[in-house]
């Protein structure tokens, strides 16, 4: 078996899944979002695809597999060829023609649904675990945010909006049961539909002090939304001391990065806005070609020292470089604001900007962090519009999303089927995500403690590890041995250790590795007819005669 596990922790990682998937062998890392998965990852990423798949087949779901590697016609006829900008990897074939590696597969999907004819054929249920391509400006965080990973993507077809929501229900169900047998606490949160487009969306949203976005959430009525959505919670007058009052936001009614988005006003002020929900100073603001602002209006509403044209490619750098939301309002405005990136930059570091571990500051979390702290001061201790109860704000892992998408697709693609009453109708889409390799990495950094991964039984790569405390004594080998069969013949996922190792070394790598029982044969155990059991999650030990050993792990 290669799991070729670490002594000490890699200096590359901090996020506590990172560092324990590589020091206990699971995971390697080709380049920067582009990892090798070791034979226990392999594993392990097998049963949690095993879970998704039983929990999609039984809301009727069918298994297909696409191509990963697209045609830009149909991205092109979506219109997301360019909107997708360059998060997209492209490419050409020796003819010439553009390609992209698939980052999701909605445009993919309808070109198989124009197939479909009629209503009587819906509602269909389609999936697939297949890799998705993202060139993410930062990927980070081991097999957390990756330019290469799995995802379960699903996609629903029926003939009209009851139908979608009927589908939609079924996908939230399956995905409460999947996080729970994975063993991931996801919360489902109201969330912004982003680039799929569409009206309701829900994120599955595992709280976690490595994740990348933020919750709001309200304990007395359970009402819980991606900040970046958590616009309505927010009282017209605030009563809670010590918060910012509205009067400080310049445009009324606009408080978070959404509000802005959906705010139709000149540019100038939502720029200007967005300086006072970003509590930023605002340095760069970058026009498009075409922009119909003034330069020397902009400079004199923002205080911004550096207004200019851009061409495309740079304001696309400066949109990557941004965290994903505030490149959305960068998208949405007829400007481009790169205020807060080298604002922040500065206070954190000084002048050399480039260097992200410059003076210890990890740059890129603690910008993040910077850039979302007004947003939570507003949102924090403010009460629930709903049930008048204060607000918690939690860090979260994204592992899921699902969408309802509409006719969009379809109709830019043509995907239409008979109705009941003879007319052609556009079929109606949602879409459902869950990163497979996301998913293992929050499972480890909820389950783990100092001495390495505990993984629940569900997912664990496998169940039990036999530890021949002395090797090299044939008796407790061989005793060792026949356990091991034993185990496995009763279909019991069992490695054994059978290294040249101290007993100390075997016993931290099992506890390393996050296998959930240890069955150790010992020569002093032997000659009294017993092993002992040892449970990963509790440390505890019991001492067992060896003919007892198999019923009690049945
Ligand atoms: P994020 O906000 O973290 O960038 P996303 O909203 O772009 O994620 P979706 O398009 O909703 O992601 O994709 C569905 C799921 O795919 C996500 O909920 C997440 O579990 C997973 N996923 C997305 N991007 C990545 C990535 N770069 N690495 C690993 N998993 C990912
Ligand atoms: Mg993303
Ligand atoms: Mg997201
Ligand atoms: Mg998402």
């Amino acid at each position: 078996m290669f799991a070729p596990t670490l002594r000490d922790d890699p200096a590359e990682a901090d996020a506590p899944s990172h560092r324990l998937l590589l020091r206990a062998g699971y995971i390697r890392q080709l380049t920067a979002g582009h990892y090798s998965l070791l034979p226990l990852a392999v594993r392990v990423r097998a049963k949690v695809i095993a879970i998704v798949r039983e929990e999609m087949e039984a809301i009727g779901a069918q298994e297909m597999l696409l191509p990963a590697l697209h045609p830009a016609e149909p991205w092109k006829r979506s219109g997301r060829w360019d909107l997708m900008g360059q998060e997209m990897f492209r490419l050409q074939d020796r003819r010439g023609a553009d390609h992209a590696l698939g980052m999701t597969h909605e445009e993919i999907f309808v070109t198989v649904a124009r197939e479909l004819n009629s209503y009587r054929q819906l509602p269909q249920q389609w999936y697939q675990f297949q890799t998705k391509f993202r060139d993410e400006p930062r990927p980070k965080g081991g097999l957390m945010r990756t330019r290469e990973f799995t995802m379960k993507d699903a996609y629903s077809f029926d003939a009209d909006l009851p139908g979608l929501d009927a589908s939609f229900n079924a996908y939230q169900g399956a995905y409460t049961r999947i996080f729970e047998r994975l063993g991931i606490a996801a919360l489902p949160c109201e969330a912004s539909s982003g680039a799929m487009g569409g009206s309701d969306s829900t994120e599955f949203m595992c709280p976690s002090d490595v994740g990348e976005d933020f919750v709001v959430h309200c304990p007395g009525c359970g009402y819980a939304a991606n900040i970046e959505r958590a616009t309505s919670v927010l009282p017209a007058t605030s009563d809670a001391p010590g918060l910012p009052s509205p009067e400080r936001f310049d445009t009324p009614g606009v408080r978070t990065i959404d509000d802005l988005v959906a705010y139709d006003a000149p540019g100038e002020r939502q720029i200007k806005t967005l300086v006072h929900i970003l509590d930023g100073t605002l340095t760069l603001v970058l026009l498009r070609g075409d922009h119909p602002l003034n330069e020397q209006k902009l400079r004199d509403a923002t205080g911004a020292t550096d207004v200019r044209p851009a061409d495309p490619s740079e304001i696309q750098d400066a949109l990557g470089a941004l965290p994903g939301s505030l490149g959305a309002v960068g998208v949405s405005l007829p400007v481009i604001a790169d205020e807060a990136l080298r604002g922040r930059r500065d206070m954190f570091t000084g002048a050399n900007t480039d260097d992200v571990h410059l003076r210890g500051v990890d740059v890129d979390r603690d910008i993040d962090v910077g850039l979302w702290a007004d947003l939570r001061e507003v949102t924090a201790g403010q009460r629930c519009v709903r049930c008048g109860e204060r607000l918690e704000i939690r860090r979260a892992i994204e592992v899921g999303h699902i969408f309802k998408l509409g006719d969009r697709y379809a109709r830019a693609l043509g995907a239409e089927v008979l109705a009941p009453d003879g007319r052609r109708v556009p079929v109606i889409m949602g879409s459902y995500g869950i990163g497979i390799e996301r998913a293992m990495a929050a499972i480890v950094e909820t389950h783990h403690d100092d001495r390495g991964i505990v993984w629940p039984l569900s997912v664990a790569p496998f169940q039990v590890a036999v530890v021949p405390a002395q090797s090299d004594d044939p008796a407790v080998a061989e005793a060792a041995e026949t356990i091991y069969q034993a185990l496995r013949s009763e279909g019991i996922e069992t490695v054994i250790d059978d290294r040249a190792e101290r007993a100390g070394v075997k016993f931290r790598d099992v506890e390393l590795t996050g296998i959930p029982f240890r069955v150790t044969i010992g020569r002093r155990g032997l000659a009294e007819g017993t092993a002992e059991v040892t449970t990963r999650t509790t440390a505890e030990t019991t001492k067992l005669p060896l003919d007892s050993v198999l019923t009690h792990l049945q």
